[in-house]
C-alpha cells in the first residue's frame, strides 16, 4: 500500500482521526484511517449515514483539521497549505449548492474573485458544464437541480482544481442528471487527469465511476480495493451487510 512514489499520490491519509466533542459526548467519526489516492484516479467513497464520509472531504480542503495523524494532499501536509491554495487546489462540491443571491454570472464572478481569478470568459466555463450561454444572467434557483448542480461544479472549476471532492453530488438528482454529471467529472478527468474522491450513497454509481472504492463504517475504513474487485460477484459479507442495512443505496442487481 505504501509502495507507490509520493509523487504519483494525490492524497495520501496517514493514520487519521477526528473526534467531535457535542453534547458532553465524543465521537470519533474518523478512527485510524489510512489509505492513498493515485494522482488521475476516481477513489469512491460509500458508506452508512454518519459513517465519516464528509468528514474524510472535508479534511482534505481543511474545513475540518485531523485530531490525530496526517492528511497528505499535493506532497504538502494540509497543516502546511495556505487554505486559499488548498481550497484552489482542492475544489469541494456538495449535494445541495448554495449561491449568493444574484445571477449565475454573478456566482461564477464571485468565485473567480475569491480565488484571485479572473472569469474571463464565463460562457466557457458554462458550455464546460453543459449549460447555455443564456442561464448567465438568470437566476440560479430558477435552474433545474441537474443545472444547479452543473453551475455548482463550474464555480469550482473555476479554480481549475487538481483534485475535485464531491460529497453525493448527485444524491438530489433523477437518474439521468446523475448519468449526466457523471459524465462530465469524467470526461474532465480524462482530459485533465483530475483526481477524484467521489462520496456516493449509491453504489452502482461507486461502482461504474471509482477505480478504487472505499467503505468506511462507523468512521473506520472496513474495506478498499480497486473497484471491480471491490465489488466482486457475489459482494462480500461486508458490503452485503452493509448494504443490507441501508436500503436507499442498496439497488442490489
Ligand atoms: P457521513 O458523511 O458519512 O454521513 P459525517 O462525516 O458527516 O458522516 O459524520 C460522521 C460523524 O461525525 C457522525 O456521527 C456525525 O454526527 C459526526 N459529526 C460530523 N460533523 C460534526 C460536527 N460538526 N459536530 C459534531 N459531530 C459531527
Ligand atoms: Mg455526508
Amino acid at each position: 500500500m505504501f509502495s507507490s512514489h509520493a509523487a504519483d499520490i494525490a492524497v495520501r491519509f496517514i493514520h487519521v482521526s477526528k473526534i467531535f466533542s457535542a453534547a458532553g459526548s465524543r465521537v470519533a467519526a474518523l478512527c485510524d484511517v489510512s489509505g492513498e489516492v493515485p494522482r488521475g484516479s476516481v477513489l469512491t467513497v460509500i458508506g452508512p449515514s454518519g459513517s465519516g464520509k464528509s468528514t474524510l472531504l472535508a479534511l482534505c480542503n481543511l474545513l475540518l483539521t485531523p485530531d490525530g495523524g496526517e492528511v497528505w494532499v499535493l506532497g504538502r501536509e494540509v497543516r502546511r497549505w495556505n487554505p486559499p491554495d488548498l481550497r484552489r487546489a482542492a475544489g469541494l462540491v456538495f449535494q445541495r449548492p448554495a449561491f449568493v443571491p444574484g445571477t449565475v454570472l454573478d456566482n461564477l464572478l464571485l468565485a473567480a474573485r475569491l480565488h484571485n481569478r479572473r472569469a474571463a470568459d464565463p460562457e466557457a466555463y458554462l458550455s464546460e458544464v453543459g449549460l447555455p450561454a443564456d442561464v448567465l444572467l438568470r437566476d440560479p434557483r430558477e435552474l433545474s437541480g441537474g443545472q444547479q448542480q452543473r453551475l455548482a461544479l463550474a464555480r469550482t472549476l473555476v479554480n481549475d482544481p487538481e483534485i475535485l471532492l464531491l460529497d453525493e453530488i448527485t444524491a438530489a438528482l433523477d437518474p439521468s442528471a446523475s448519468r449526466d454529471i457523471e459524465s462530465l467529472i469524467l470526461a474532465r478527468r480524462a482530459e485533465r487527469g483530475t483526481t477524484v474522491l467521489w462520496v456516493t450513497h449509491d453504489w452502482e454509481q461507486a461502482r461504474r465511476v471509482g477505480d478504487y472504492t472505499w467503505l468506511l463504517v462507523a468512521g473506520r475504513l472496513v474495506k478498499a480495493a480497486p473497484t471491480p474487485q471491490f465489488f466482486e460477484n457475489p459482494p462480500d459479507e461486508q458490503v452485503q451487510r452493509f448494504w443490507g442495512g441501508e436500503p436507499e443505496g442498496g439497488k442490489m442487481s
